[in-house]
């Protein structure tokens, strides 16, 4: 027998007839014998709309009513689940994040979880009621409601089964797993049944936007196995978890990548001490974020300074950097914002050499060209022009032999 934490999002919760397909899952699980705590979000669009009417009253109105709101979305799903599980011959109660409780910090909107008390819910299982509690809200010490950001119900769950020592967290979505790479770029893409915390951190701030990056960051903490599943389609979904030194590992997991790209170069800088603080220092103080930078020595004293930043601020940091250029003496700026970041990912890196080489190749023989280049432990990415983005990630999850099923490990 397990504890199992589900979390149910919000088109698994959509609809009344969804609900009650949910409590049917929950149901056949118990009937395993396992106990089962449950998470779930609003109703599909239900944040969306709540929010828009805090909005139209007070765009920028106080944060903590727009909390009191927001959190109102989880409230009835909890309930409506709670009978629909009953119905289903399943004990029941639902949860608000107060009544467990869950507390958090006041950062209103973006809260973080302090702590939770899981004594009601452990009694709970023990008298074989499931539980159901509101994802995406904790209360704070004076008493006011929190939520913690966009997609936190996915935090409440790892939380939870953080708290409860689960067995495993399931997040069941409406696609099942975690692919190679996304299968609208490439149809071939492959879904993984395992992949690190490490690896799904840097496929998830890439853009592979199945679960929400806290989540994975807290699972990876307290090392709670994680597993995406879908509640629509049977099947064992992805399970993400520690990395097993015991197993072979594959040696990329996936293809990540970004269109919201932008590059930015100054040409020509003076070659002195300082020079990278007093480009990045205004960037950052204009509230840019910056990704990735390349500075390399010309060979006339000068130096090149290229770094990338989101397409939003491309404009921005033009005029940024445009007056930096003048005021450095440098020979002018360029840019370009019809760029991209294709990355490949994969712990196994770490113990082999030559990847990067195999991943140039293979770029080059299809004629593209890299403009930029990174790389981390698990991650090498690089720069394109965003014309060759469909083409690059097919050659790359090609070359890397991704669409073949794996041996069974
Ligand atoms: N309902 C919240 C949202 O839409 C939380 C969640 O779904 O995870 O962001
Ligand atoms: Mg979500």
């Amino acid at each position: 027998m397990a504890l199992i934490v589900q979390k149910y999002g919000g088109t698994s919760m959509g609809s009344v007839e969804r609900i009650e397909h949910v409590a049917g899952k929950v149901a056949s699980w118990r009937a395993k014998g396992h106990q089962v705590v449950v998470v779930v979000s609003a109703m599909s669009g239900e944040t969306d709309r709540l929010l828009k009417l805090a909005k139209s009253i007070a765009p920028r109105g106080n944060q903590r009513e727009f909390d009191q709101i927001a959190a109102t979305g989880e409230q009835v799903t909890i309930g409506l689940l709670a009978l629909a599980l009953e119905k289903a011959g399943v004990p029941a109660r639902s949860y608000t994040g107060w009544q467990v409780p869950i507390r958090t910090d006041s950062a209103y909107m973006k809260a973080r979880i302090q702590d939770i008390d899981a004594t009601r819910l452990r009694a709970d299982c023990e008298a074989g009621i499931v539980p159901v509690v509101a994802g995406f809200q904790g209360i704070d010490e004076t008493g006011s409601v929190t939520t913690l950001g966009r997609g936190g119900s996915d935090t409440t769950g790892v939380a939870l089964a953080a708290a409860l020592k689960a067995d495993e967290c399931q997040i069941y979505t409406d696609v099942d797993g975690v692919y190679t790479t996304d299968p609208r770029v490439e149809p071939k893409a492959r879904r993984l049944d395992k992949i690190t915390f490490e690896e799904m951190l840097e496929l998830a701030s890439l853009g592979s936007k199945v679960l929400q990056i806290r989540s994975v960051e807290f699972a990876g903490k307290y090392k709670v196995p994680l597993r995406v599943v879908s509640t629509f389609v049977d099947g064992p979904g992805t399970l993400i978890t520690l990395e097993d030194s015991t197993m072979e590992e594959p040696l990329i997991s996936g293809i990540a990548f970004n269109r919201d790209e932008a590059q930015l170069t100054v040409a020509g800088v003076p070659d002195r001490p300082g020079i990278a603080a007093a480009i990045l220092g205004p960037v950052g103080d204009a509230n840019i974020e910056i990704d990735m930078i390349v500075q390399n020595i010309g060979a006339d004293g000068t130096t090149d300074f290229t770094f990338t930043v989101h397409r939003n601020d491309y404009e921005r940091t033009q005029e940024i950097a445009r007056k930096l250029a003048s005021e450095l003496g440098a020979k002018g700026v360029k840019g370009a914002s019809d760029i991209v970041k294709v990355s490949l990912v994969g712990v196994g890196m770490r113990s082999h050499a030559g990847i990067a080489s195999k991943m140039f190749k293979a770029l080059a023989a299809a004629g593209i060209n890299i403009r930029m280049i990174s790389t981390s432990e698990i991650k090498i990415s690089v720069v394109i022009d965003e014309m060759y983005l469909e083409l690059a990630v097919r050659t790359l999850h090609k070359a890397f032999g991704l669409e073949e099923a794996r041996e069974p490990t």
